[in-house]
């Protein structure tokens, strides 16, 4: 099978869909990938280590894209590069279903299968596939770097013949894959940490985590929805749930925010209001600004300074990792190709319950996907 590879072109984009190793691992079945000149070179991964994985580096695009019949990519291709396959190749990608509705048409007339990464079902089978987790995994670690490194103030607690410096706190809304890797790693810089979230099953993984679990009276099994995630609160709830926030947050230093409801706007936890009575010096990262924010003043992509505490809300964090983040996006694609690939030939079974409900678009037809 012909696999292609493209450098990524959105802005601030620096990972890419197959490291090397993995393309050693399909070339090694017989396949054969092409790899557009410079696809790696952002996030570490130089052509020279794709040729060496038994690559061919392909000087332009169109080239690479000619006769393919397989298109890797970290982010939905553009729709030149779609009207340039053939019918009946298939695109793999971050497509962002939300958003897509045209490009899938054209795709569907172009006869190429549109398959969205977004849209792995969240099953124990599929996990190693889920590229959501694995790239909520590493913005949760950076986030809180990222937050570290705007305090105004240390950290861990360190005894020095200047003094003692007393550990910083950091408060982790959202404890799901990135909230999770958002605790373990504040913990690890020496903070002491804090976490909430609406499903109360996450209570003791928070604990196991060294973390302890902020209570809010609306803190009941109604929060939890379908498949484990969470769903919208009451209004009452929501009251208590600000309420509990609002209480704690005023003595942390670092808080990051991760709440989500899949389908709907973030959750707000944070108000203007309680900005106000946060220390200066105090940081906020809102990982859920691309859905709205969780935080009522941050803004995406920008640094918001408001009454001495930072607000910061960072897209595509995992991009600012791109080596490992991509290492790790790649080894969930392998997962899916080797579902996918079955004598050496693609099969699409829209009825499978990991191809079906990730399918955008198959035969002609735009689907719903999920
Ligand atoms: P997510 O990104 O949708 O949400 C992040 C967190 O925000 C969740 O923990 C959610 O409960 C929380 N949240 C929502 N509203 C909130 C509010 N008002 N206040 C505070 N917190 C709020 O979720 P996610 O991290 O992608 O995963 C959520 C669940 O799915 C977890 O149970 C996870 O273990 C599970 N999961 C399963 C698989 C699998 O089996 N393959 C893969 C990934 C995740």
């Amino acid at each position: 099978m012909r696999i292609a590879i493209t450098r990524e072109t959105a802005p601030h984009e620096r990972r890419v869909a197959l490291v090397p190793a993995t393309v050693q691992r399909l070339t090694g079945q017989g396949h054969q990938v092409g790899v557009e000149t410079g696809a790696g070179v952002a996030a570490s991964y130089p052509d020279e280590a794709y040729a060496a994985a038994g690559a061919v580096i392909a000087p332009d695009r169109g080239s690479l894209l000619d006769g393919c019949e397989m298109l890797l990519s970290v982010q939905r291709p553009a729709r030149e590069d779609l009207a340039r396959l053939p019918s009946g190749a298939v695109s793999i990608a971050l497509w962002q279903p939300a958003s897509a509705g045209d490009l899938v048409s054209a795709a569907a007339a172009a006869g190429v299968t549109v398959l969205a990464l977004e849209l792995v079902p969240r099953t124990t089978k599929a996990q190693s596939m889920d590229v959501l987790s694995s790239q909520a995994t590493v913005a949760g670690y950076q986030a809180v770097l990222l937050g570290a490194s705007h305090l105004a103030r240390l950290l861990p607690m360190l005894t020095t013949a200047a003094g003692t410096i007393p550990p910083g706190k950091a408060f982790i809304l959202g404890a799901g894959v990135a909230g999770l890797q958002a605790i373990a790693t504040a913990r690890r810089l020496g903070a002491v940490v804090s976490a909430f979230d609406v499903r109360p099953v996450v209570k003791e993984q928070v604990q196991s985590l060294g973390a302890s679990f902020v209570e809010a009276e609306a803190v009941s099994s109604a929060a939890e929805g379908a498949g484990g995630y969470a769903r919208e609160l009451e209004d009452e709830q929501q009251r208590k749930v600000l309420e509990a926030v609002g209480k704690h947050i005023m003595d942390q230093d670092l808080v990051i925010t991760t709440a989500q409801i899949p389908g709907k706007p973030a959750p707000r936890l944070i108000t203007a209001e309680m900005v106000k009575t946060m220390r200066p010096g105090a940081v906020i990262v809102d990982l859920a600004v691309e859905t709205g924010g969780n935080c009522e003043l941050s803004r995406a992509g920008e640094v918001v300074q408001a009454g001495g505490v930072t607000i910061l809300g960072p897209v595509n964090l995992p991009s600012q990792i791109p080596q490992h983040a991509s290492l790790m996006f790649s080894r969930n694609v392998q997962t899916v190709l080797e579902y996918l690939i079955k004598d050496g030939r693609v099969t699409i079974a829209l009825d499978d319950p990991i191809t079906g409900p990730m399918c955008m678009a198959h035969d002609g037809q735009a689907r719903d996907g999920r």
